[in-house]
């Protein structure tokens, strides 16, 4: 049986032109920098996304926790939102790995103030009882289904600069922010000195994210990689989808942002559904039950019987995520039996 899936985009399966590229792929040792498939991808991406390097790492997590040990020394602070992936998702990875403090701000539906973000910023050697700052991290698209805007970037990178304290992008979904604002990603990228985006969630690569940066920086990563257990050996596998990935894979993310918009529209219709339409930016619809007798586990049964997928809800709100497998036909059957339910 079929099943209509939104729970993520993370559970897209690679396509028939990704299975042909990993069977075919020509692979050799990659921690011998051996490997022609993955320095094609690693090429590839870097001038995609407009750095002189990248590096091919097993998982978003992996690559955002590789960047905070890269950029930082143990005892550094790292300034961020507190509703981001790298303080909400991710075990507590960054006082384990990188051993750093998160100092974290009240974001604004996932923008951060630049002013707030200054007043914050500390030297080692200004006072003894000072932690350093040793970076600031910023999400673009951010997990509220949100776009940031270039003009925020921009101001948090400009106060970055002028207080010499590097910027990390988590752009686990990039290419649905460059899709939604209309440019290509170097306009986004321009404003940090690194960034993680995923081959694997809209996208569709089974395995991978990226890290790009400086030469300097990938370089120093590519040794830290190989510390915390992530050098690959015949890795080209996984890179020759992640090639289709960026290659052909983008383009389509436009049509999950218009199916999740009609998904907005179509569930706001339906009496007892509060849906966040003005925050559908990206393939993500919030909504919130209210004055009904069907709870969130109901939902989440009923539709299961139904053949569709979805995950109860978080902090009040479910959550429906679109992706390449998800048609517009799925999106008028969900909001039908979405409707029957509540
Ligand atoms: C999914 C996601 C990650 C982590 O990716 P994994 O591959 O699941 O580890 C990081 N940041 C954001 C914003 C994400 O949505």
């Amino acid at each position: 049986m079929r099943y209509i899936d939104l729970r993520s985009d993370t559970v897209t399966q690679p396509t028939e032109k990704m299975r042909q590229a990993m069977f075919k792929a020509v692979v050799g040792d990659d921690v011998y920098g051996d490997d022609p498939t993955m320095t094609e991808l690693e090429d590839y991406a870097a001038k995609l996304v407009g750095k002189e390097a990248a590096l091919f790492v097993p998982t978003g997590t992996f690559g955002n926790q590789l960047a905070l040990f890269t950029h930082c020394n143990r005892g550094n602070e790292v300034i961020l939102g507190d509703d981001c992936h790298i303080v909400v998702h991710e075990v507590g990875a960054a006082s384990v790995i990188a051993g750093v403090q998160l100092r974290t701000l009240v974001s604004n539906k996932g923008e951060l103030n630049p002013e707030e973000i200054r007043k914050r910023i500390r030297k080692e050697d200004e006072d003894i009882h000072y932690p350093g700052t040793g970076l600031i991290c910023v999400e673009n698209a951010h997990t509220n289904g949100r776009v940031i805007s270039l003009e925020n970037m921009k101001s948090i990178y400009g106060i970055g600069k002028k207080h010499d304290v590097p910027v990390h992008l988590d752009g686990a979904r990039l290419f649905n922010a460059a899709t939604y604002l209309g440019v290509e990603a170097p306009e986004i990228t321009k404003y940090c000195d690194s960034v993680m985006f995923c081959l694997s969630k809209g996208l569709c690569a089974p395995v991978g994210s990226i890290l790009a940066g400086s030469k300097e920086f990938i370089d120093k990563a590519r040794k830290k990689r190989k510390l915390m257990g992530g050098g690959m050996r015949q890795a080209g596998i996984l890179a020759a989808a992640g090639l289709v990935a960026l290659k052909e894979m983008r383009e389509g993310l436009k049509l999950d942002h218009e199916n999740a918009v009609l998904m907005g529209e179509e569930l706001s219709k339906i009496d007892g559904i509060k849906a966040r339409k003005e925050d559908i930016h990206i393939n993500m619809v919030f909504f919130s039950i209210k004055d009904t007798n069907c709870s969130s586990e109901k939902l989440v049964q009923g539709l299961y019987e139904k053949g569709i997928k979805i995950n109860g809800e978080e902090g009040g709100e479910v959550r429906f995520v679109t992706n390449h497998w998800t048609t517009k036909e799925d999106v008028l059957y969900v909001v039908e039996c979405v409707k029957n339910l509540v």
